[in-house]
Parts: C-alpha cells; sequence; structure tokens
C-alpha cells in the first residue's frame, strides 16, 4: 500500500463508491508528444524540430521527454544519437521507448531491448500487452509467456542499470475483460523491478468512472507509482487522467495541445492547468504555469499546425469576450465572466471588437494596445468601424488591422516606406491554354514588381511566386527588408479568402485574411474589395505593417500588448 505520496490534503469522496486517497502532493508530468504525439495524421517531425520541441519541454517544466522508439526508424535512432551532445535539458529526463521482448526470444538476445539499452536515456518505457484478447487475438501467443516477457524485459533492463516504466497497454479494457490477467502484468513488471506502473485507455473509450474503480483498486495492491495515459476517442482524456490522479495516480502522460493518432492523446496544457490551478497539485514548477499557452503555441508552430482558438486554457479564443454589454461587465469583474485568471496560464483577456461593439469595447481594446482615445475620437473610429464593417470588412477576425485602425485614429501614420505602385502579371503559355484550357499548367509562371520609396531611396524589386500573392510577398520584402532585418523571422502562416456577394459572380466583392507569425505571435490581417489582387494587398501591407510596429515597441509594453492583442 503506497503511503507517504497521498498523504497531502484531503477532499471529499463525492458521488463514487470507491474510496479516494487524499490528493497527492504532486504529480510527474510525462510528455509523450515525440512518440506518440506524432502519430497525428498530418504531423511529422524532423530531428531538429523533434529537438527544439524537447527543449520548448524542458523550458516548460515538464518531468520526463519521451523522445521516440530507437530502432523503429532511422530518424528516432539520429534523434537518440544527437541527444546526449545536442539536448542539453535542465528540468526534465528524456525516455526511450519500446516493447517488451518478443514472444518466445530471450531477453537478452531481443532486438528492441538491446537498443533501448543503447539508447544512453536513464529511463525506458516499455509497453506490455495487458488486455487478454489481444494476447491470444493480436499477439498470438498464451497469457503465461505475456506475463513472462514483462518479467524477463523489466529484469534485463534493470540489469542494465535502466529505470523501467511499463505502459500497461489496454489496460482498463484488459482490467474489464480479465482482471487477474491485466493484474499479473502489473505484478510481475513490479516483481522485477519497475518503477511506474502506468495504466493507458489505449482505446480512448473508456469514462471517467472506469478509470477511477480500476486505478483504486490497483493503488490498494501495489507500491509502485502509478500513472495514467489517456486517448481522448470519447472526449474523456483530460477528465480521466484528472480521475486517475484522485484515485492515486502520481504520473499523467500526454501530449502537448493533446497531439495523437485519432483524436489524439490527453492534453497536457489542460491536464497541469488543471491539476495546478484547480486541485492545487503540484506539476510544473508553480512559476513556470505561464509559460503554458507560449510554449503551446511554440510547439504549434514548430510542429506546423494551425493552434486550434477553443483549445482550453491556451486558445486565442478562450478569454475572448465579444458584445458590448458583456465586455463591459468583464471590464469591472473580470471573475463573473472567467474560470481562471488567464495570466495564470500565460493567456491574457482579449475584447472582440465588431460593429456590435460599443464604446467602452473600443476604449478597452484601445486602452490594452496602450493607446489613449478620448470620446470624440473613439466616436470617430466607431463610426469608421460600422461603415468597413458594412462594406464587408470583419475586424473581430482580424486583431492586426484594427490595431492599426486604432492606432491612426491617434494620428498616428506608418512612415516606414511608402508604396509608389505594384504590377502582377500572369502569363500562361499559348501551348498550354490550348492543349488543356481546363487544367493547371505546369509552364503558368507569376512575376510581381513591387515600387517603394524609403527615406531619399527609391527601390524597384520584381519576385517570382507560385501565385500572385506569394510573389507580391516576395517583391515587397526584396524591397524594404535589408532596411528592416526583423522581418527576417516573420511569415505568412495562412491566406483565406471569403466571396462576400457571390450572387455577382466573379464581380463579387472579396474578403482575404492573412495570419502572420513572428514566432511568438500570431495575428491577422484584412482586405477587402472587388478585386481579389487589391484586397490581398491590403491584408499583405497591414501584415507587414503590423510586424514593424511591434517590432519596435519596447518590450516591456509589448509585452502587455502581446498579452491582451494575441496571447504570446
Ligand atoms: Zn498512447
Amino acid at each position: 500500500m503506497s503511503s507517504d505520496r497521498h498523504q497531502a490534503h484531503g477532499h471529499s469522496t463525492g458521488a463514487h463508491d470507491y474510496e479516494l486517497p487524499s490528493l497527492p502532493e504532486a504529480v510527474d508530468i510525462f510528455d509523450t508528444t515525440l512518440r506518440d504525439g506524432s502519430q497525428q495524421e498530418g504531423l511529422s517531425l524532423t530531428v531538429d524540430d523533434k529537438l527544439r520541441v524537447a527543449e520548448q519541454l524542458d523550458h516548460l517544466g515538464v518531468a520526463y521527454i519521451e523522445g521516440g522508439w530507437p530502432g523503429a526508424n532511422p530518424k528516432d535512432d539520429e534523434f537518440f544519437s544527437r541527444a546526449p551532445t545536442e539536448l542539453h535539458l535542465s528540468t526534465s529526463t528524456l525516455v526511450a521507448f519500446g516493447s517488451t521482448r518478443r514472444a518466445g526470444v530471450a531477453a537478452a538476445t531481443d532486438d528492441v531491448l538491446g537498443k533501448l539499452v543503447a539508447a544512453q536515456t536513464p529511463v525506458v518505457c516499455i509497453v506490455a500487452k495487458s488486455w487478454d484478447r489481444h494476447v491470444i487475438d493480436a499477439l498470438r501467443t498464451d497469457l503465461d509467456e505475456a506475463v513472462a516477457m514483462v518479467a524477463d524485459s523489466v529484469a534485463f533492463l534493470r540489469a542494465h542499470d535502466k529505470r523501467v516504466f511499463l505502459d500497461a497497454e489496454h489496460f482498463f479494457d484488459g482490467f474489464y475483460s480479465d482482471r487477474d490477467f491485466a493484474l499479473r502484468v502489473l505484478d510481475a513488471a513490479e516483481n522485477a523491478g519497475a518503477e511506474a506502473l502506468v495504466l493507458c485507455d489505449t482505446n480512448g473509450g473508456r469514462l471517467p468512472d472506469d478509470i477511477g474503480r480500476a486505478v483504486a483498486e490497483v493503488r490498494d495492491r501495489t507500491d509502485a507509482q502509478l500513472g495514467i495515459h489517456c486517448h481522448n476517442d470519447a472526449g474523456c482524456a483530460v477528465a480521466n487522467s484528472l480521475t486517475a490522479v484522485q484515485a492515486g495516480v502520481t504520473q499523467v502522460q500526454g501530449c502537448i495541445n493533446g497531439y495523437g493518432e485519432r483524436a489524439g492523446n490527453a492534453d497536457l496544457s489542460a491536464a497541469i492547468a488543471n491539476l495546478s490551478l484547480k486541485l492545487q497539485v503540484r506539476t510544473i514548477p508553480p512559476e513556470r504555469l505561464e509559460l503554458l499557452t507560449p510554449v503551446s503555441h511554440h510547439i504549434a508552430e514548430v510542429v506546423n499546425i494551425a493552434p486550434s482558438p477553443q483549445q482550453p486554457y491556451v486558445g486565442s479564443s478562450v478569454f475572448a469576450h465579444k458584445g458590448g454589454l458583456h465586455a463591459s461587465a468583464v471590464a469591472r469583474r473580470r471573475d463573473l465572466y472567467e474560470h481562471v485568471p488567464p495570466d495564470r496560464v500565460g493567456n491574457g483577456t482579449r475584447v472582440v471588437v465588431s460593429e456590435m461593439a460599443g464604446r467602452s469595447t473600443l476604449a478597452m481594446k484601445a486602452a490594452e494596445l496602450g493607446l489613449d482615445l478620448d470620446g470624440e475620437v473613439l466616436g470617430q473610429v466607431l463610426e469608421q468601424l460600422k461603415q468597413l464593417e458594412h462594406e464587408g470588412y470583419h475586424f473581430e477576425v482580424a486583431d492586426g488591422s484594427l490595431e492599426l485602425l486604432l492606432r491612426r485614429a491617434t494620428g498616428w501614420q506608418p512612415d516606414y516606406f511608402t508604396v509608389e505602385s505594384f504590377r502582377v502579371i500572369t502569363d500562361r503559355p499559348a501551348d498550354g491554354l490550348l492543349a488543356s484550357p481546363g487544367l493547371p499548367s505546369p509552364d503558368t509562371t507569376t512575376e510581381a514588381t513591387v515600387k517603394v520609396r524609403l527615406g531619399d531611396e527609391r527601390i524597384v524589386r520584381t519576385a517570382e511566386g507560385n501565385g500572385p500573392v506569394n510573389a507580391l510577398d516576395g517583391a515587397l520584402r526584396q524591397a524594404i527588408a535589408p532596411h528592416f532585418p526583423q522581418l527576417a523571422g516573420v511569415h505568412l502562416t495562412d491566406y483565406r479568402v471569403r466571396v462576400l456577394d457571390s450572387g455577382r459572380g466573379t464581380a463579387a466583392v472579396t474578403r482575404v485574411l492573412i495570419d502572420t507569425t513572428d514566432g511568438e505571435d500570431v495575428w491577422t490581417t484584412i482586405g477587402v474589395s472587388d478585386n481579389i489582387i487589391d484586397a490581398s494587398w491590403q491584408a499583405l501591407l497591414d501584415s507587414i505593417i503590423v510586424a514593424l510596429v511591434r517590432g519596435e515597441t519596447p518590450a516591456e509594453t509589448r509585452d502587455a500588448v502581446g498579452q491582451v492583442g494575441q496571447p504570446a
């Protein structure tokens, strides 16, 4: 029976019919983004990406980072061979993942175990089948051999001085199918020297009560540390992880941003915040909790998956308030509308401004940007905003362009450069046109020329691109980038076009939205015109000017702006 880990503060047993221990004082956070998370469809990491994600996780302060499966592919082999010299972890411990020995093979000659030993990590995590049906139908061996595979493998790794965690795959399905076998697997691992027994809801279909009941029963028969590993197929991965902690688990596995195959793994961003802020269980070092949002966004950037605005705690919309009345009430009493203070997790209250906004909403937005607009000016901006929204602008989603609109209302004008003209030519050779008029031609080329004045200098630059916006972006950057080195880290991440009055066919008004990032902040700019190139140019120019404005704002105010404007 485990003892001291569960002695902290008591909590009520609520409606559960199994007994809950006191909550632990602390749990270990185990991130498996680099192994389980990278199973996500569309997510592909280079070795450099993996090293950068690991650095971010260490910066956040998770206890363990699972780096991959040595021997499974050349990429993971390279990762583990480069990690000892290139990855300097200050908080986290690197873990290599593998499986138990194969059926009928001695541990000492098993290839997978040999590679785990060679991976040079202090901790290894091995997966074992703990669902009888998987042993018989998938592994095609008998239950006694499955238990022996666990015991032999753990003993072998312990003999090589590895700390061993056992991932009991499909544990909960196994527990409710053949309870004795599932528990035999855990006993075998513990008796052979496994330090942690990790109970996995591999198919992700279990509900919290299934989890709590099983964890409580395991807890009563082992002294090993217990871990939880939940997938989100039933939408319960975070809830199941919390229930497991309430029932006696002290290691929580998952992925930052909930990456993973199918519906993903437990989202550690939410699990960490819930445990730390709602249950007062220590997860990462408390002073690093405010890194949750920036680290979540940074990793999203590295793995090249746009962050979900609705992601609990760290999404850009989750502390955003829209509508005049609501937003002004938020200004007076934030706790009436926010379940936690957003700055605790590095996020920020954001006021969403649209034509429905009242003057107070706009005043709050201006104050967030550090702008002092008096009542008369505010009234004028509001009228301008409503007129522009009537023409098709949509400032609610274009925080970057809204920022420029408000700054201009103070009399400010961007004076970085002036655009004299631009021109775009798309050329499709006649041959291709005649041969296959309805199909894309590999010979179609686009070229843009931009003429700007920068101080006394007149600069003319031409660039090619795979389309007009790409070519314009290239030409504008060539023209001004030498004078603004801060643009080097700024790039467009998304380009969206919406036709507003589609009844007019190709003469319809077009709204273009461009997302831009400098690697930390993300901003959106907008253009509206009945000419798609003109609309794109407006959004593109705004995007560059926002980058330049933000780049020159002093660090202190920039933090404040970043926090309220768009979470840093
Ligand atoms: Zn998994």
